[in-house]
């Protein structure tokens, strides 16, 4: 009987956000494949001392394939580490397909992504109620083209909370894409270097005006997540409009109105 390959979300940098269940995978594991780039060696802290680790880094998909069919034929638990959650540009089905292929068992444990550390890091919200209520997850296209219809641009019409991955260094085309999308010039932005790392976190804030020089002050052309959200700054405003769920005249499932409800 091969063993299982389990595809792991080490979350977006420091060892204590990877999941309870993560880290019980990474203690049992006979091998463990790592993403270099991006997932902090100290992921890798909680295998135990006979385990094979292996930096992915250079080796293409094919090779990455074949190492864990092999491992997997040696161990019963296999882990392949992947930064942030491994379902968001992780090319997670092309590595699981030739598993199913070759009649191996794996499943997904998720992971904290960065776009929520990020915000975690600046102290920010996702949504606000009636500011907005949902968030897109997205990237400028690079190498990889977007699929039609998935232009920042078109994204950015909705005025939502816009988490933007892979793109710190085409920031100029997020400038371009919310300025034509109706954005105000001074409409702040975040950006969030390695968010969650130990002693490694940068944090910028500015306006889609000023945004890029100041990530060339802070020498920031790597592992960012670029936020664009009419939430930000949220801390400081004047007037906040209340969330329902905690207000006290509103009544839930868990909850009754210690006030006068809804007339
Ligand atoms: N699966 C990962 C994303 C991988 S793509 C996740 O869920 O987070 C790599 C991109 O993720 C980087 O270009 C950057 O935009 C973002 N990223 C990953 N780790 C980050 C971190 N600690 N801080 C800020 N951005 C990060």
């Amino acid at each position: 009987m091969p063993g299982k390959i389990w595809f792991v979300g080490a979350g977006p940098g420091d060892p204590d956000l990877l999941t309870v269940k993560g880290r019980k995978l990474l203690e049992a594991a006979g091998a463990v494949l790592f993403a270099g780039s991006l997932v902090d060696q100290a992921a890798t802290l909680f295998s135990p001392p006979d385990c094979e680790i292996r930096d992915s880094k250079d080796m293409t998909l094919e090779e990455m394939s074949a190492w864990l069919i092999e491992r997997a034929a040696r161990h019963e638990t296999v882990v392949r580490l992947q930064t942030g959650d491994p379902g968001l540009y992780g090319a997670l089905i092309e590595m699981t397909r030739p598993l199913t292929a070759a009649g191996i068992e794996w499943a997904i444990v998720p992971g904290v992504s960065s776009a929520m550390a990020s915000m975690a890091a600046a102290g920010e919200t996702l949504t606000l109620p009636e500011v907005t209520q949902t968030v897109i997850l997205t990237r400028v296209a690079g190498r990889t083209p977007m699929p039609p219809g998935e232009e920042l641009e078109a994204l950015a019409a909705h005025k939502t909370t816009l988490c933007i991955y892979l793109s710190i260094t085409l920031l100029h085309k997020v400038q371009d894409a919310l300025r034509a999308a109706g954005w105000a010039e001074d409409a702040p932005i975040l950006v969030v270097q390695k968010a969650s790392w130990p002693g490694e976190e940068k944090i910028v804030r500015g306006t889609i005006k000023d945004i890029k020089r100041r990530c060339q002050d802070a020498k920031i052309a790597s592992q960012a997540m670029i936020v664009a959200s009419p939430t930000l700054g949220a801390a400081d405003w004047p007037e906040l409009i209340r969330s329902k769920l905690y207000d006290p005249t509103f009544t839930h499932r868990f909850r009754k109105a210690t006030e006068n409800d809804h007339e």
